[in-house]
This record gives structure tokens, C-alpha cells and sequence, in this order.
């Protein structure tokens, strides 16, 4: 086992106007360890009330915090960084315990949660704004962008802390105050790092927490003073708080669901490309927005590579996630495992050809966890719904393809855009690859290409609703608004009164 498990059975509560309190509902959901199968703690429901309360406070905040020169947001961000440093072991404890995915994969989500905090701490340079000396004789005009008030995200359960990441850090430094919905089903790091916040300088109300399900996200959509939403999470709510949010005149950017696919060429190295189905397709259980849940193998692939990749498919390790030799942990909860199972079966019915049947999977020791083992289709078709639908789990559908532009059709027609890869030598078919796929994010050899901090994450078509990428410049843009400035002093006019559209005189 490797250090730092993550014991603490207290209820888990809304953090607001710098103090935790329990939500003012009476409901309470239970909090799984999925690996044990057993409830660890609770959570206690927030409810309309709670949001007030959250949006007032961050309301209250706002003035000060917003007029707080950037340099010093920044410092604050600097403290926070440092401790987000220091605790990262126990938020990837906290993380493992409550989404079951391995530990070494948890440290790894922190440290990209780390990167964007530090994008964050260059705050400073990302809001200069534009200026044009002598716009007009005697008149200058420049541009600078403005934090938009209170704005909120809401978190899907399979990054508890780099998803918040992606958002809030960025929210603050730009001056905004915001609100977090996390995920019901892992909620514990919200908390902690809510408590970080603090530590770090941060003034009360700035950063507030509020757990709960629809009720709390419908809350937040209607309220009149948030500003903005930011979502991640499956397809039809993306669509949905996109809606709401647009129709209640917030700014919005709702990431969705996914199905990536990964095409090998003839000319791959094709113990690479095992080595990177197993991991992107396998990682984290599959729940990943930016999972391989598709193969695409072009020509004489499929018979090549089949047979290396089902074999380490039934060799992949699937324990606890705290078992240090770990290459795959429990899914998130039994309806989820239920979900994949499900998918597994309506494959088979459907006629593919299951190469490798995780199904049943138990771990020694773990019995009621919510364990499955890894599943392996060949033979799949695109009509069929393993094919179109996200399973969100450790289910790898194979499809063989004629050629590259078959191969390229496909995934152009498929519903999502969120990320692909493309595994070959011929740097002619990486570039067309890369400039003719109609998908967000593009690995070339690359079989998860999760953009940096400062690049910016998003997906293409159903994938993605609204304008703006998750953070990066994008998401400065998406926190911020442009306020252009036209001045001219007293002492360089003369004209009197103009009646025509003014023009560079
Ligand atoms: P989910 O859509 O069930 O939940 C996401 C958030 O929405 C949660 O906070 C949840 O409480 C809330 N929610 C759920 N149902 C709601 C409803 N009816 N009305 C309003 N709010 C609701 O997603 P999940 O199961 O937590 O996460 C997995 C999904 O997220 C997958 O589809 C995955 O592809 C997607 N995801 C996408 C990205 C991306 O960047 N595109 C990243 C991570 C996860």
C-alpha cells in the first residue's frame, strides 16, 4: 500500500463565505469508497437557500477582491500554489478513496491542477491590455479586460480536483469571485482545497463551495447575479446548462461527453500503439473524457495487433488503487459498473466480437468493490451502439478500416470531437491528419493529448457548447470582459460640436 490513505468519515458540507456549513436541506447521499464497495462518509444536499447564501457572500467579496491589484491576486495564488505543493499527496489520497482510480494516476491529476494554478499566478501579463497612442489627433484608446462578478463551475466526478482546476484558478486571479458545484460522488477535495484557499490569504467569499445535484446547478442557472458557467461533464447535461444558462443571459462554456478514437497506419510501431491503447483505453477504468474508447485499424493492422493487445488486456493488474502495483482501480459506483456491464452484453447482442470479457471481475480481498475487468471488442460496426454511444468505462471497441480517408470519415462523422490520435512514421499523413480531422484536441503518436496550461482543453461538435476552451488564454477570455477606452484632454480640442460619425482627423 502507499502512503497517505484518506480515513475521514465526516459528513462533507458547503464551504461558504470562508466557514463550512451543512447544506439547508435534510437529504443526505452517500459517499462510496469504490474499492471497499461501502459508504465512507456523507453528503449533506445544499439547496436553493444555500446558493443565496453562497452568491451574497460572493457578491459582498467582489468590490474589494476585484480591485485587488493583480500582482497581489497573483501573490495569493503563489501561497495557494505552494500549498496545493505541499498537500498533494493527500488530495490524490482523497481523490483515490472516493473515484477509486490508482494513485499514481490521482498524483498525476494534481499535478496537472498544479500547472493551471501556476498559469494562474501569471495573471499580471495575461490581462495587459492593447493601447494606440494617437488614435486621433490629440485622443489615445486602449482596450482591458474586467473580472465579471460572481461565476460559477460544476464538476463531473472523474476529476474532483484538476476539472475545478481547470476553472477557478483562473477565475480568481482575473478578479472574479466564484462558486463550485462539485460532483456529488467524490465532493471531499472541493473542501480541502476550499480550506487551502483560505490559508493561502484568500479573503472569505471569494471562493465558496456547494454541494448537491440538479437542484443546485438549476439554482445556479437562474440565479440573476452569476455571471457565468462554466461545466464539465456528460453530453445531454452540457447541453442542457448551455441552454438554461444562455436563456437566463450568462455567459456559458458546457464541455461534454466524448468517444475518442485512435487510428493506427501500417507504418506504426505497433508495440507503441499497444502500449498506448492499453493505457489511454485502460487508464483511470476508462473514465476519462479523453479515454481511447475507439481503435481504428487501418489495412493489415487489426491481425498484427490483436493479439498483443488482448493478451495485455488479460494481463492488466486491477486492484485498489492504493496498491502501489495497481494499473487499474474500481469504478466509480455500482450503477456505473452496472452502465458497462450493460454495454458489454448489448455489444455482444449486438454481434461484435468479444475478444476479451472483463465482466465478473473480482479482486482478492475486495469483493464487494465495484470492480470490472478490462473488455476488448473486434469486429465493430458504426451502427452499433458501442460504437456511437460513450460507455465511460474499460471497454475498447475495434474497428478495422480500409484505408486512412475511411478512417478519417468516421471519426468526422461521429457526434463527438472532444480528442484523437493518430499513430504512424509518415509525416504526410500526420499533417493531413491533424488539419483535416473536425475534432478539438489531436495526438500525433500522442494517445492522450491533454493540452498544456496554457494552451487551453476543448472539444469539437457535441463535445463542446459555446465559444471558449477551458482555460489557457481562452478561459482569461471567457472570465473576463473587453472594456475599450477612448480619452482625449481638454487642451487638444477646439472643434465644437461634430455631427458626423467621428473619423481618424
Ligand atoms: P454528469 O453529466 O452526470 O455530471 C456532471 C455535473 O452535472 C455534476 O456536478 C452533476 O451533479 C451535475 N448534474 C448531473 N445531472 C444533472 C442534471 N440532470 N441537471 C443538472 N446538473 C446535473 O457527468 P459525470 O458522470 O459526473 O462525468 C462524466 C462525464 O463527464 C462523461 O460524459 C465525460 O466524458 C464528461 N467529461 C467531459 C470532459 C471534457 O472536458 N469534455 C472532462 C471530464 C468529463
Amino acid at each position: 500500500m502507499t502512503q497517505t490513505p484518506f480515513t475521514s468519515n465526516e459528513d462533507v458540507v458547503n464551504f461558504i463565505d470562508g466557514d463550512k456549513v451543512p447544506g439547508s436541506t435534510s437529504e443526505r447521499r452517500p459517499i462510496y469508497n469504490p474499492a471497499l464497495g461501502k459508504v465512507a462518509r456523507d453528503l449533506v444536499l445544499a439547496g436553493p437557500a444555500d446558493v443565496d447564501a453562497a452568491v451574497e457572500s460572493a457578491k459582498r467579496a467582489f468590490p474589494r477582491w476585484s480591485d485587488t491589484p493583480p500582482i497581489r491576486r497573483a501573490r495569493v495564488m503563489n501561497r495557494f500554489l505552494q500549498l496545493v505543493n505541499e498537500n498533494s499527496d493527500v488530495l490524490a489520497a482523497m481523490i483515490t478513496a472516493e473515484h477509486g482510480k490508482v494513485f499514481s494516476d490521482a498524483q498525476g491529476e494534481v499535478a496537472r491542477g498544479i500547472d493551471i494554478i501556476e498559469f494562474a499566478c501569471g495573471i499580471p501579463q495575461l490581462l495587459k491590455g492593447d493601447f494606440t497612442d494617437q488614435v486621433s489627433t490629440g485622443m489615445d484608446n486602449w482596450t482591458m479586460r474586467q473580472p465579471l462578478g460572481v461565476v460559477a463551475g460544476i464538476t463531473p466526478f472523474n476529476f474532483p480536483v484538476m476539472v475545478p482546476c481547470w476553472m477557478f484558478p483562473v477565475a480568481i486571479a482575473a478578479g472574479n469571485c466564484f462558486i463550485l458545484k462539485p460532483s456529488e460522488r467524490d465532493p471531499s477535495p472541493s473542501l480541502f482545497l476550499a480550506e487551502l484557499l483560505i490559508r493561502a490569504g484568500l479573503p472569505k467569499g471569494v471562493f465558496n463551495v456547494v454541494q448537491g445535484d440538479k437542484t443546485v446547478v438549476d439554482a445556479l442557472l437562474k440565479h440573476p447575479d452569476v455571471a457565468a458557467i462554466s461545466f464539465v461533464g456528460s453530453t445531454p447535461i452540457a447541453h442542457y446548462v448551455h441552454q438554461q444558462g444562455s436563456q437566463f443571459g450568462k455567459r456559458v462554456q458546457a464541455l461534454g461527453g466524448a468517444k475518442n478514437h485512435m487510428v493506427v497506419m501500417p507504418d506504426a510501431d505497433l508495440s507503441q500503439a499497444v502500449d498506448a491503447l492499453i493505457g489511454a483505453g485502460y487508464g483511470s477504468a476508462g473514465e476519462r473524457c479523453m479515454a481511447v474508447s475507439v481503435a481504428l485499424f487501418v489495412g493489415d493492422v487489426a491481425d498484427r495487433i490483436l493479439p498483443m493487445l488482448a493478451d495485455r488486456v488479460k494481463k492488466l493488474r486491477i486492484e485498489n488503487g492504493m496498491n502501489s502495483e495497481a494499473e487499474m482501480g474500481p469504478i466509480v459506483t455500482r450503477e456505473a459498473l452496472d452502465r458497462i456491464e450493460g454495454y458489454v452484453q448489448i455489444g455482444v447482442d449486438e454481434g461484435a466480437t468479444l475478444l476479451v470479457d472483463g465482466r465478473g471481475h473480482k479482486v482478492p480481498g475486495y469483493e464487494d468493490g465495484f470492480f470490472t475487468g478490462g473488455s476488448l471488442f473486434d469486429n465493430v460496426t458504426p451502427s452499433m451502439r458501442i460504437y456511437k454511444e460513450e460507455i465511460f468505462g474499460p471497454v475498447l471497441s475495434c474497428i478495422r478500416v480500409k484505408d486512412f480517408g475511411e478512417a478519417v470519415q468516421l471519426i468526422n462523422d461521429h457526434e463527438f470531437g472532444n480528442g484523437v490520435s493518430c499513430y504512424t512514421r509518415d509525416g504526410n499523413v500526420a499533417r493531413e491528419f491533424s488539419r483535416r480531422i473536425l475534432v478539438g484536441m489531436v495526438g500525433i503518436n500522442v494517445p492522450i493529448p491533454v493540452p498544456m496550461a496554457w494552451h487551453g482543453f476543448g472539444g469539437w461538435k457535441r463535445s463542446l457548447f459555446g465559444d471558449t476552451h477551458a482555460y489557457g488564454e481562452e478561459g482569461v477570455r471567457f472570465y473576463t470582459r473587453q472594456k475599450s477606452i477612448m480619452q482625449r484632454w481638454p487642451e487638444s480640442t477646439a472643434n465644437g460640436p461634430e455631427f458626423a460619425m467621428p473619423t481618424a482627423k
